[in-house]
């Protein structure tokens, strides 16, 4: 307890060594469970090093064939820093679906790429991936250095291709780093084959990226009205603080209509209390009631948000009906639902293959996953994805059933 939890998805071209690294990591770290790892000392006391890896990889084979629920493509591992998952599922269907509907948000991303190979189909597909998922923390391994004999020159050549490539679909590695899954080089230990290299080891860059866990206190305030109740000819605003917090007397702006306001109590229960706080369920008295009701965002007087009627979004369609163009559908984001339709569609991927679609886009069909632009009818509050969830996540409703998900970007 106390220790947070970073979430990590790995990608990365097949064989570029994922499952090594990962072996790497759980022997490094000694995560596996206490007779797994007897029984791997004994087999690479006999067989050789190498050995050890192969085993791990196979264990976690085994695992995951054991059950056949998502949740085993989690592999956990801790450091006395903190605890880590690692999601390993890339290109799933449900592992899209989670991460946009926020079940299984990943904090950052890994994405491996094999020295001797360079940048392939998948690096850019996973690649692709990551950036419509909007996450924007992204760790670069450049593996196999051992293949390359650590070369330098070959380690920028791989950087240099794929920071292009990423540039393109917005990303900017926080690290970039050269190791070796199978020789151990540079994930927990240094060495001297990398002297060249003055960054930080594979575990301490994921060790060093922020979880943005309290982001959300300091961040400004955003309460979504969810309902409200007169209760002694008193009219009281109920729902959950998504972000920043709340005081008696603090000037605020109802949103969309941006009329200024003053907050006279916080109710908990009855009870009334001075101030509250992020993800806290409360009511709240305001000085002037006309403008209170379900969908409207209370804000701070000082960091009122842009309203939108258009947004970029990556959207998640799950429905057999495709979803075209200007269909009419209604964006639900916190307690707000707002009529809206697509205006275009920029690009999709098959969420199962990661195939990227560019041209003559006018449908997006079940499961795949589209760099879209909705029109709302009219003004919303939103927030990007990256910068707060609760407000940077919505469904989309079509006939009064959901029928795709999505995160603003
Ligand atoms: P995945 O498909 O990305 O999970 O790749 P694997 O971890 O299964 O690795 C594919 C192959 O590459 C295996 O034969 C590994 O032993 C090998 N491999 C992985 N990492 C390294 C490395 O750092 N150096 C070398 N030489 N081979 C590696």
């Amino acid at each position: 307890m106390g220790k947070d939890t970073l979430k990590i998805v790995f990608t990365g071209h097949v064989d570029h060594g994922k499952s090594t690294l990962i072996g790497r990591l759980l022997i490094e770290t000694k995560s596996l469970p206490e007779e797994k790892i007897s029984e791997i000392r004994k087999i690479s006391n006999q067989l050789g090093k190498d050995a050890e890896l192969a085993f791990v990889t196979d264990y976690l084979k085994e695992e995951r064939e054991q059950n056949i629920t998502i949740d085993t493509t989690q592999i956990f591992f801790k450091t006395r820093r903190r605890d880590y998952v690692i999601i390993d599922a890339p290109g799933h269907v449900e592992f899209i679906k989670n991460m946009m509907t926020g079940t299984s948000q990943a904090d950052a991303a890994v994405l491996l790429v094999d020295a001797s190979e360079g940048v392939l189909e998948q690096t850019k597909r996973h690649a692709y991936l990551i950036s419509m998922l909007g996450l924007e923390r992204i760790v670069v391994a450049v593996n196999k250095m051992d293949l390359v004999n650590y070369s330098e020159n070959i380690f920028n050549q791989v950087i240099n291709e794929l920071a292009g490539f990423l540039k393109n679909v917005g990303l900017t590695p926080v690290f970039t780093i050269p190791v070796s899954a199978k020789e151990g080089v540079n994930i927990t230990e240094r060495s001297q084959k990398v002297k060249w290299y003055r960054g930080p080891r594979f575990l301490e860059a994921l060790g060093s990226l922020k979880r943005d866990k309290n982001g959300t206190r300091n961040k400004p305030l955003r309460f979504p009205i969810q309902d409200v109740y007169t209760v002694k000819d008193e009219k009281i605003a109920v729902g959950r603080i998504e972000s920043g917090y709340m005081f008696k007397n603090q000037r605020i702006i109802t949103m969309p209509s941006g009329s200024k306001n003053i907050i006279g109590s916080i109710k908990v229960f009855g009870k009334e209390i001075k101030r509250a706080g992020v993800f806290e369920s409360i009511g709240v008295v305001c000085e002037h009631t006309g403008d209170l009701k379900r969908g409207v965002v209370i804000v701070g007087e000082q960091d009122r948000p842009e309203l939108k009627d258009e947004i970029k979004a990556s959207v998640f369609w799950m429905t057999n009906e495709p979803l075209y163009l200007r269909k009419e559908l209604v964006i639900r984001c916190a307690t707000q639902e707002i009529e809206c339709g697509i205006e275009s569609i920029e690009r999709k991927i098959d969420s199962s293959t990661l195939e990227v679609i560019e041209n003559n886009i006018d449908m997006l069909l079940k499961y795949e996953v589209g760099e879209v632009y909705i029109r709302t009818r009219s003004p919303i509050v939103v927030e990007k994805f990256s910068f707060l969830k609760e407000l940077g996540g919505f469904v989309l409703k079509h006939k009064g059933k959901v029928a795709g998900v999505g995160i603003v970007r």
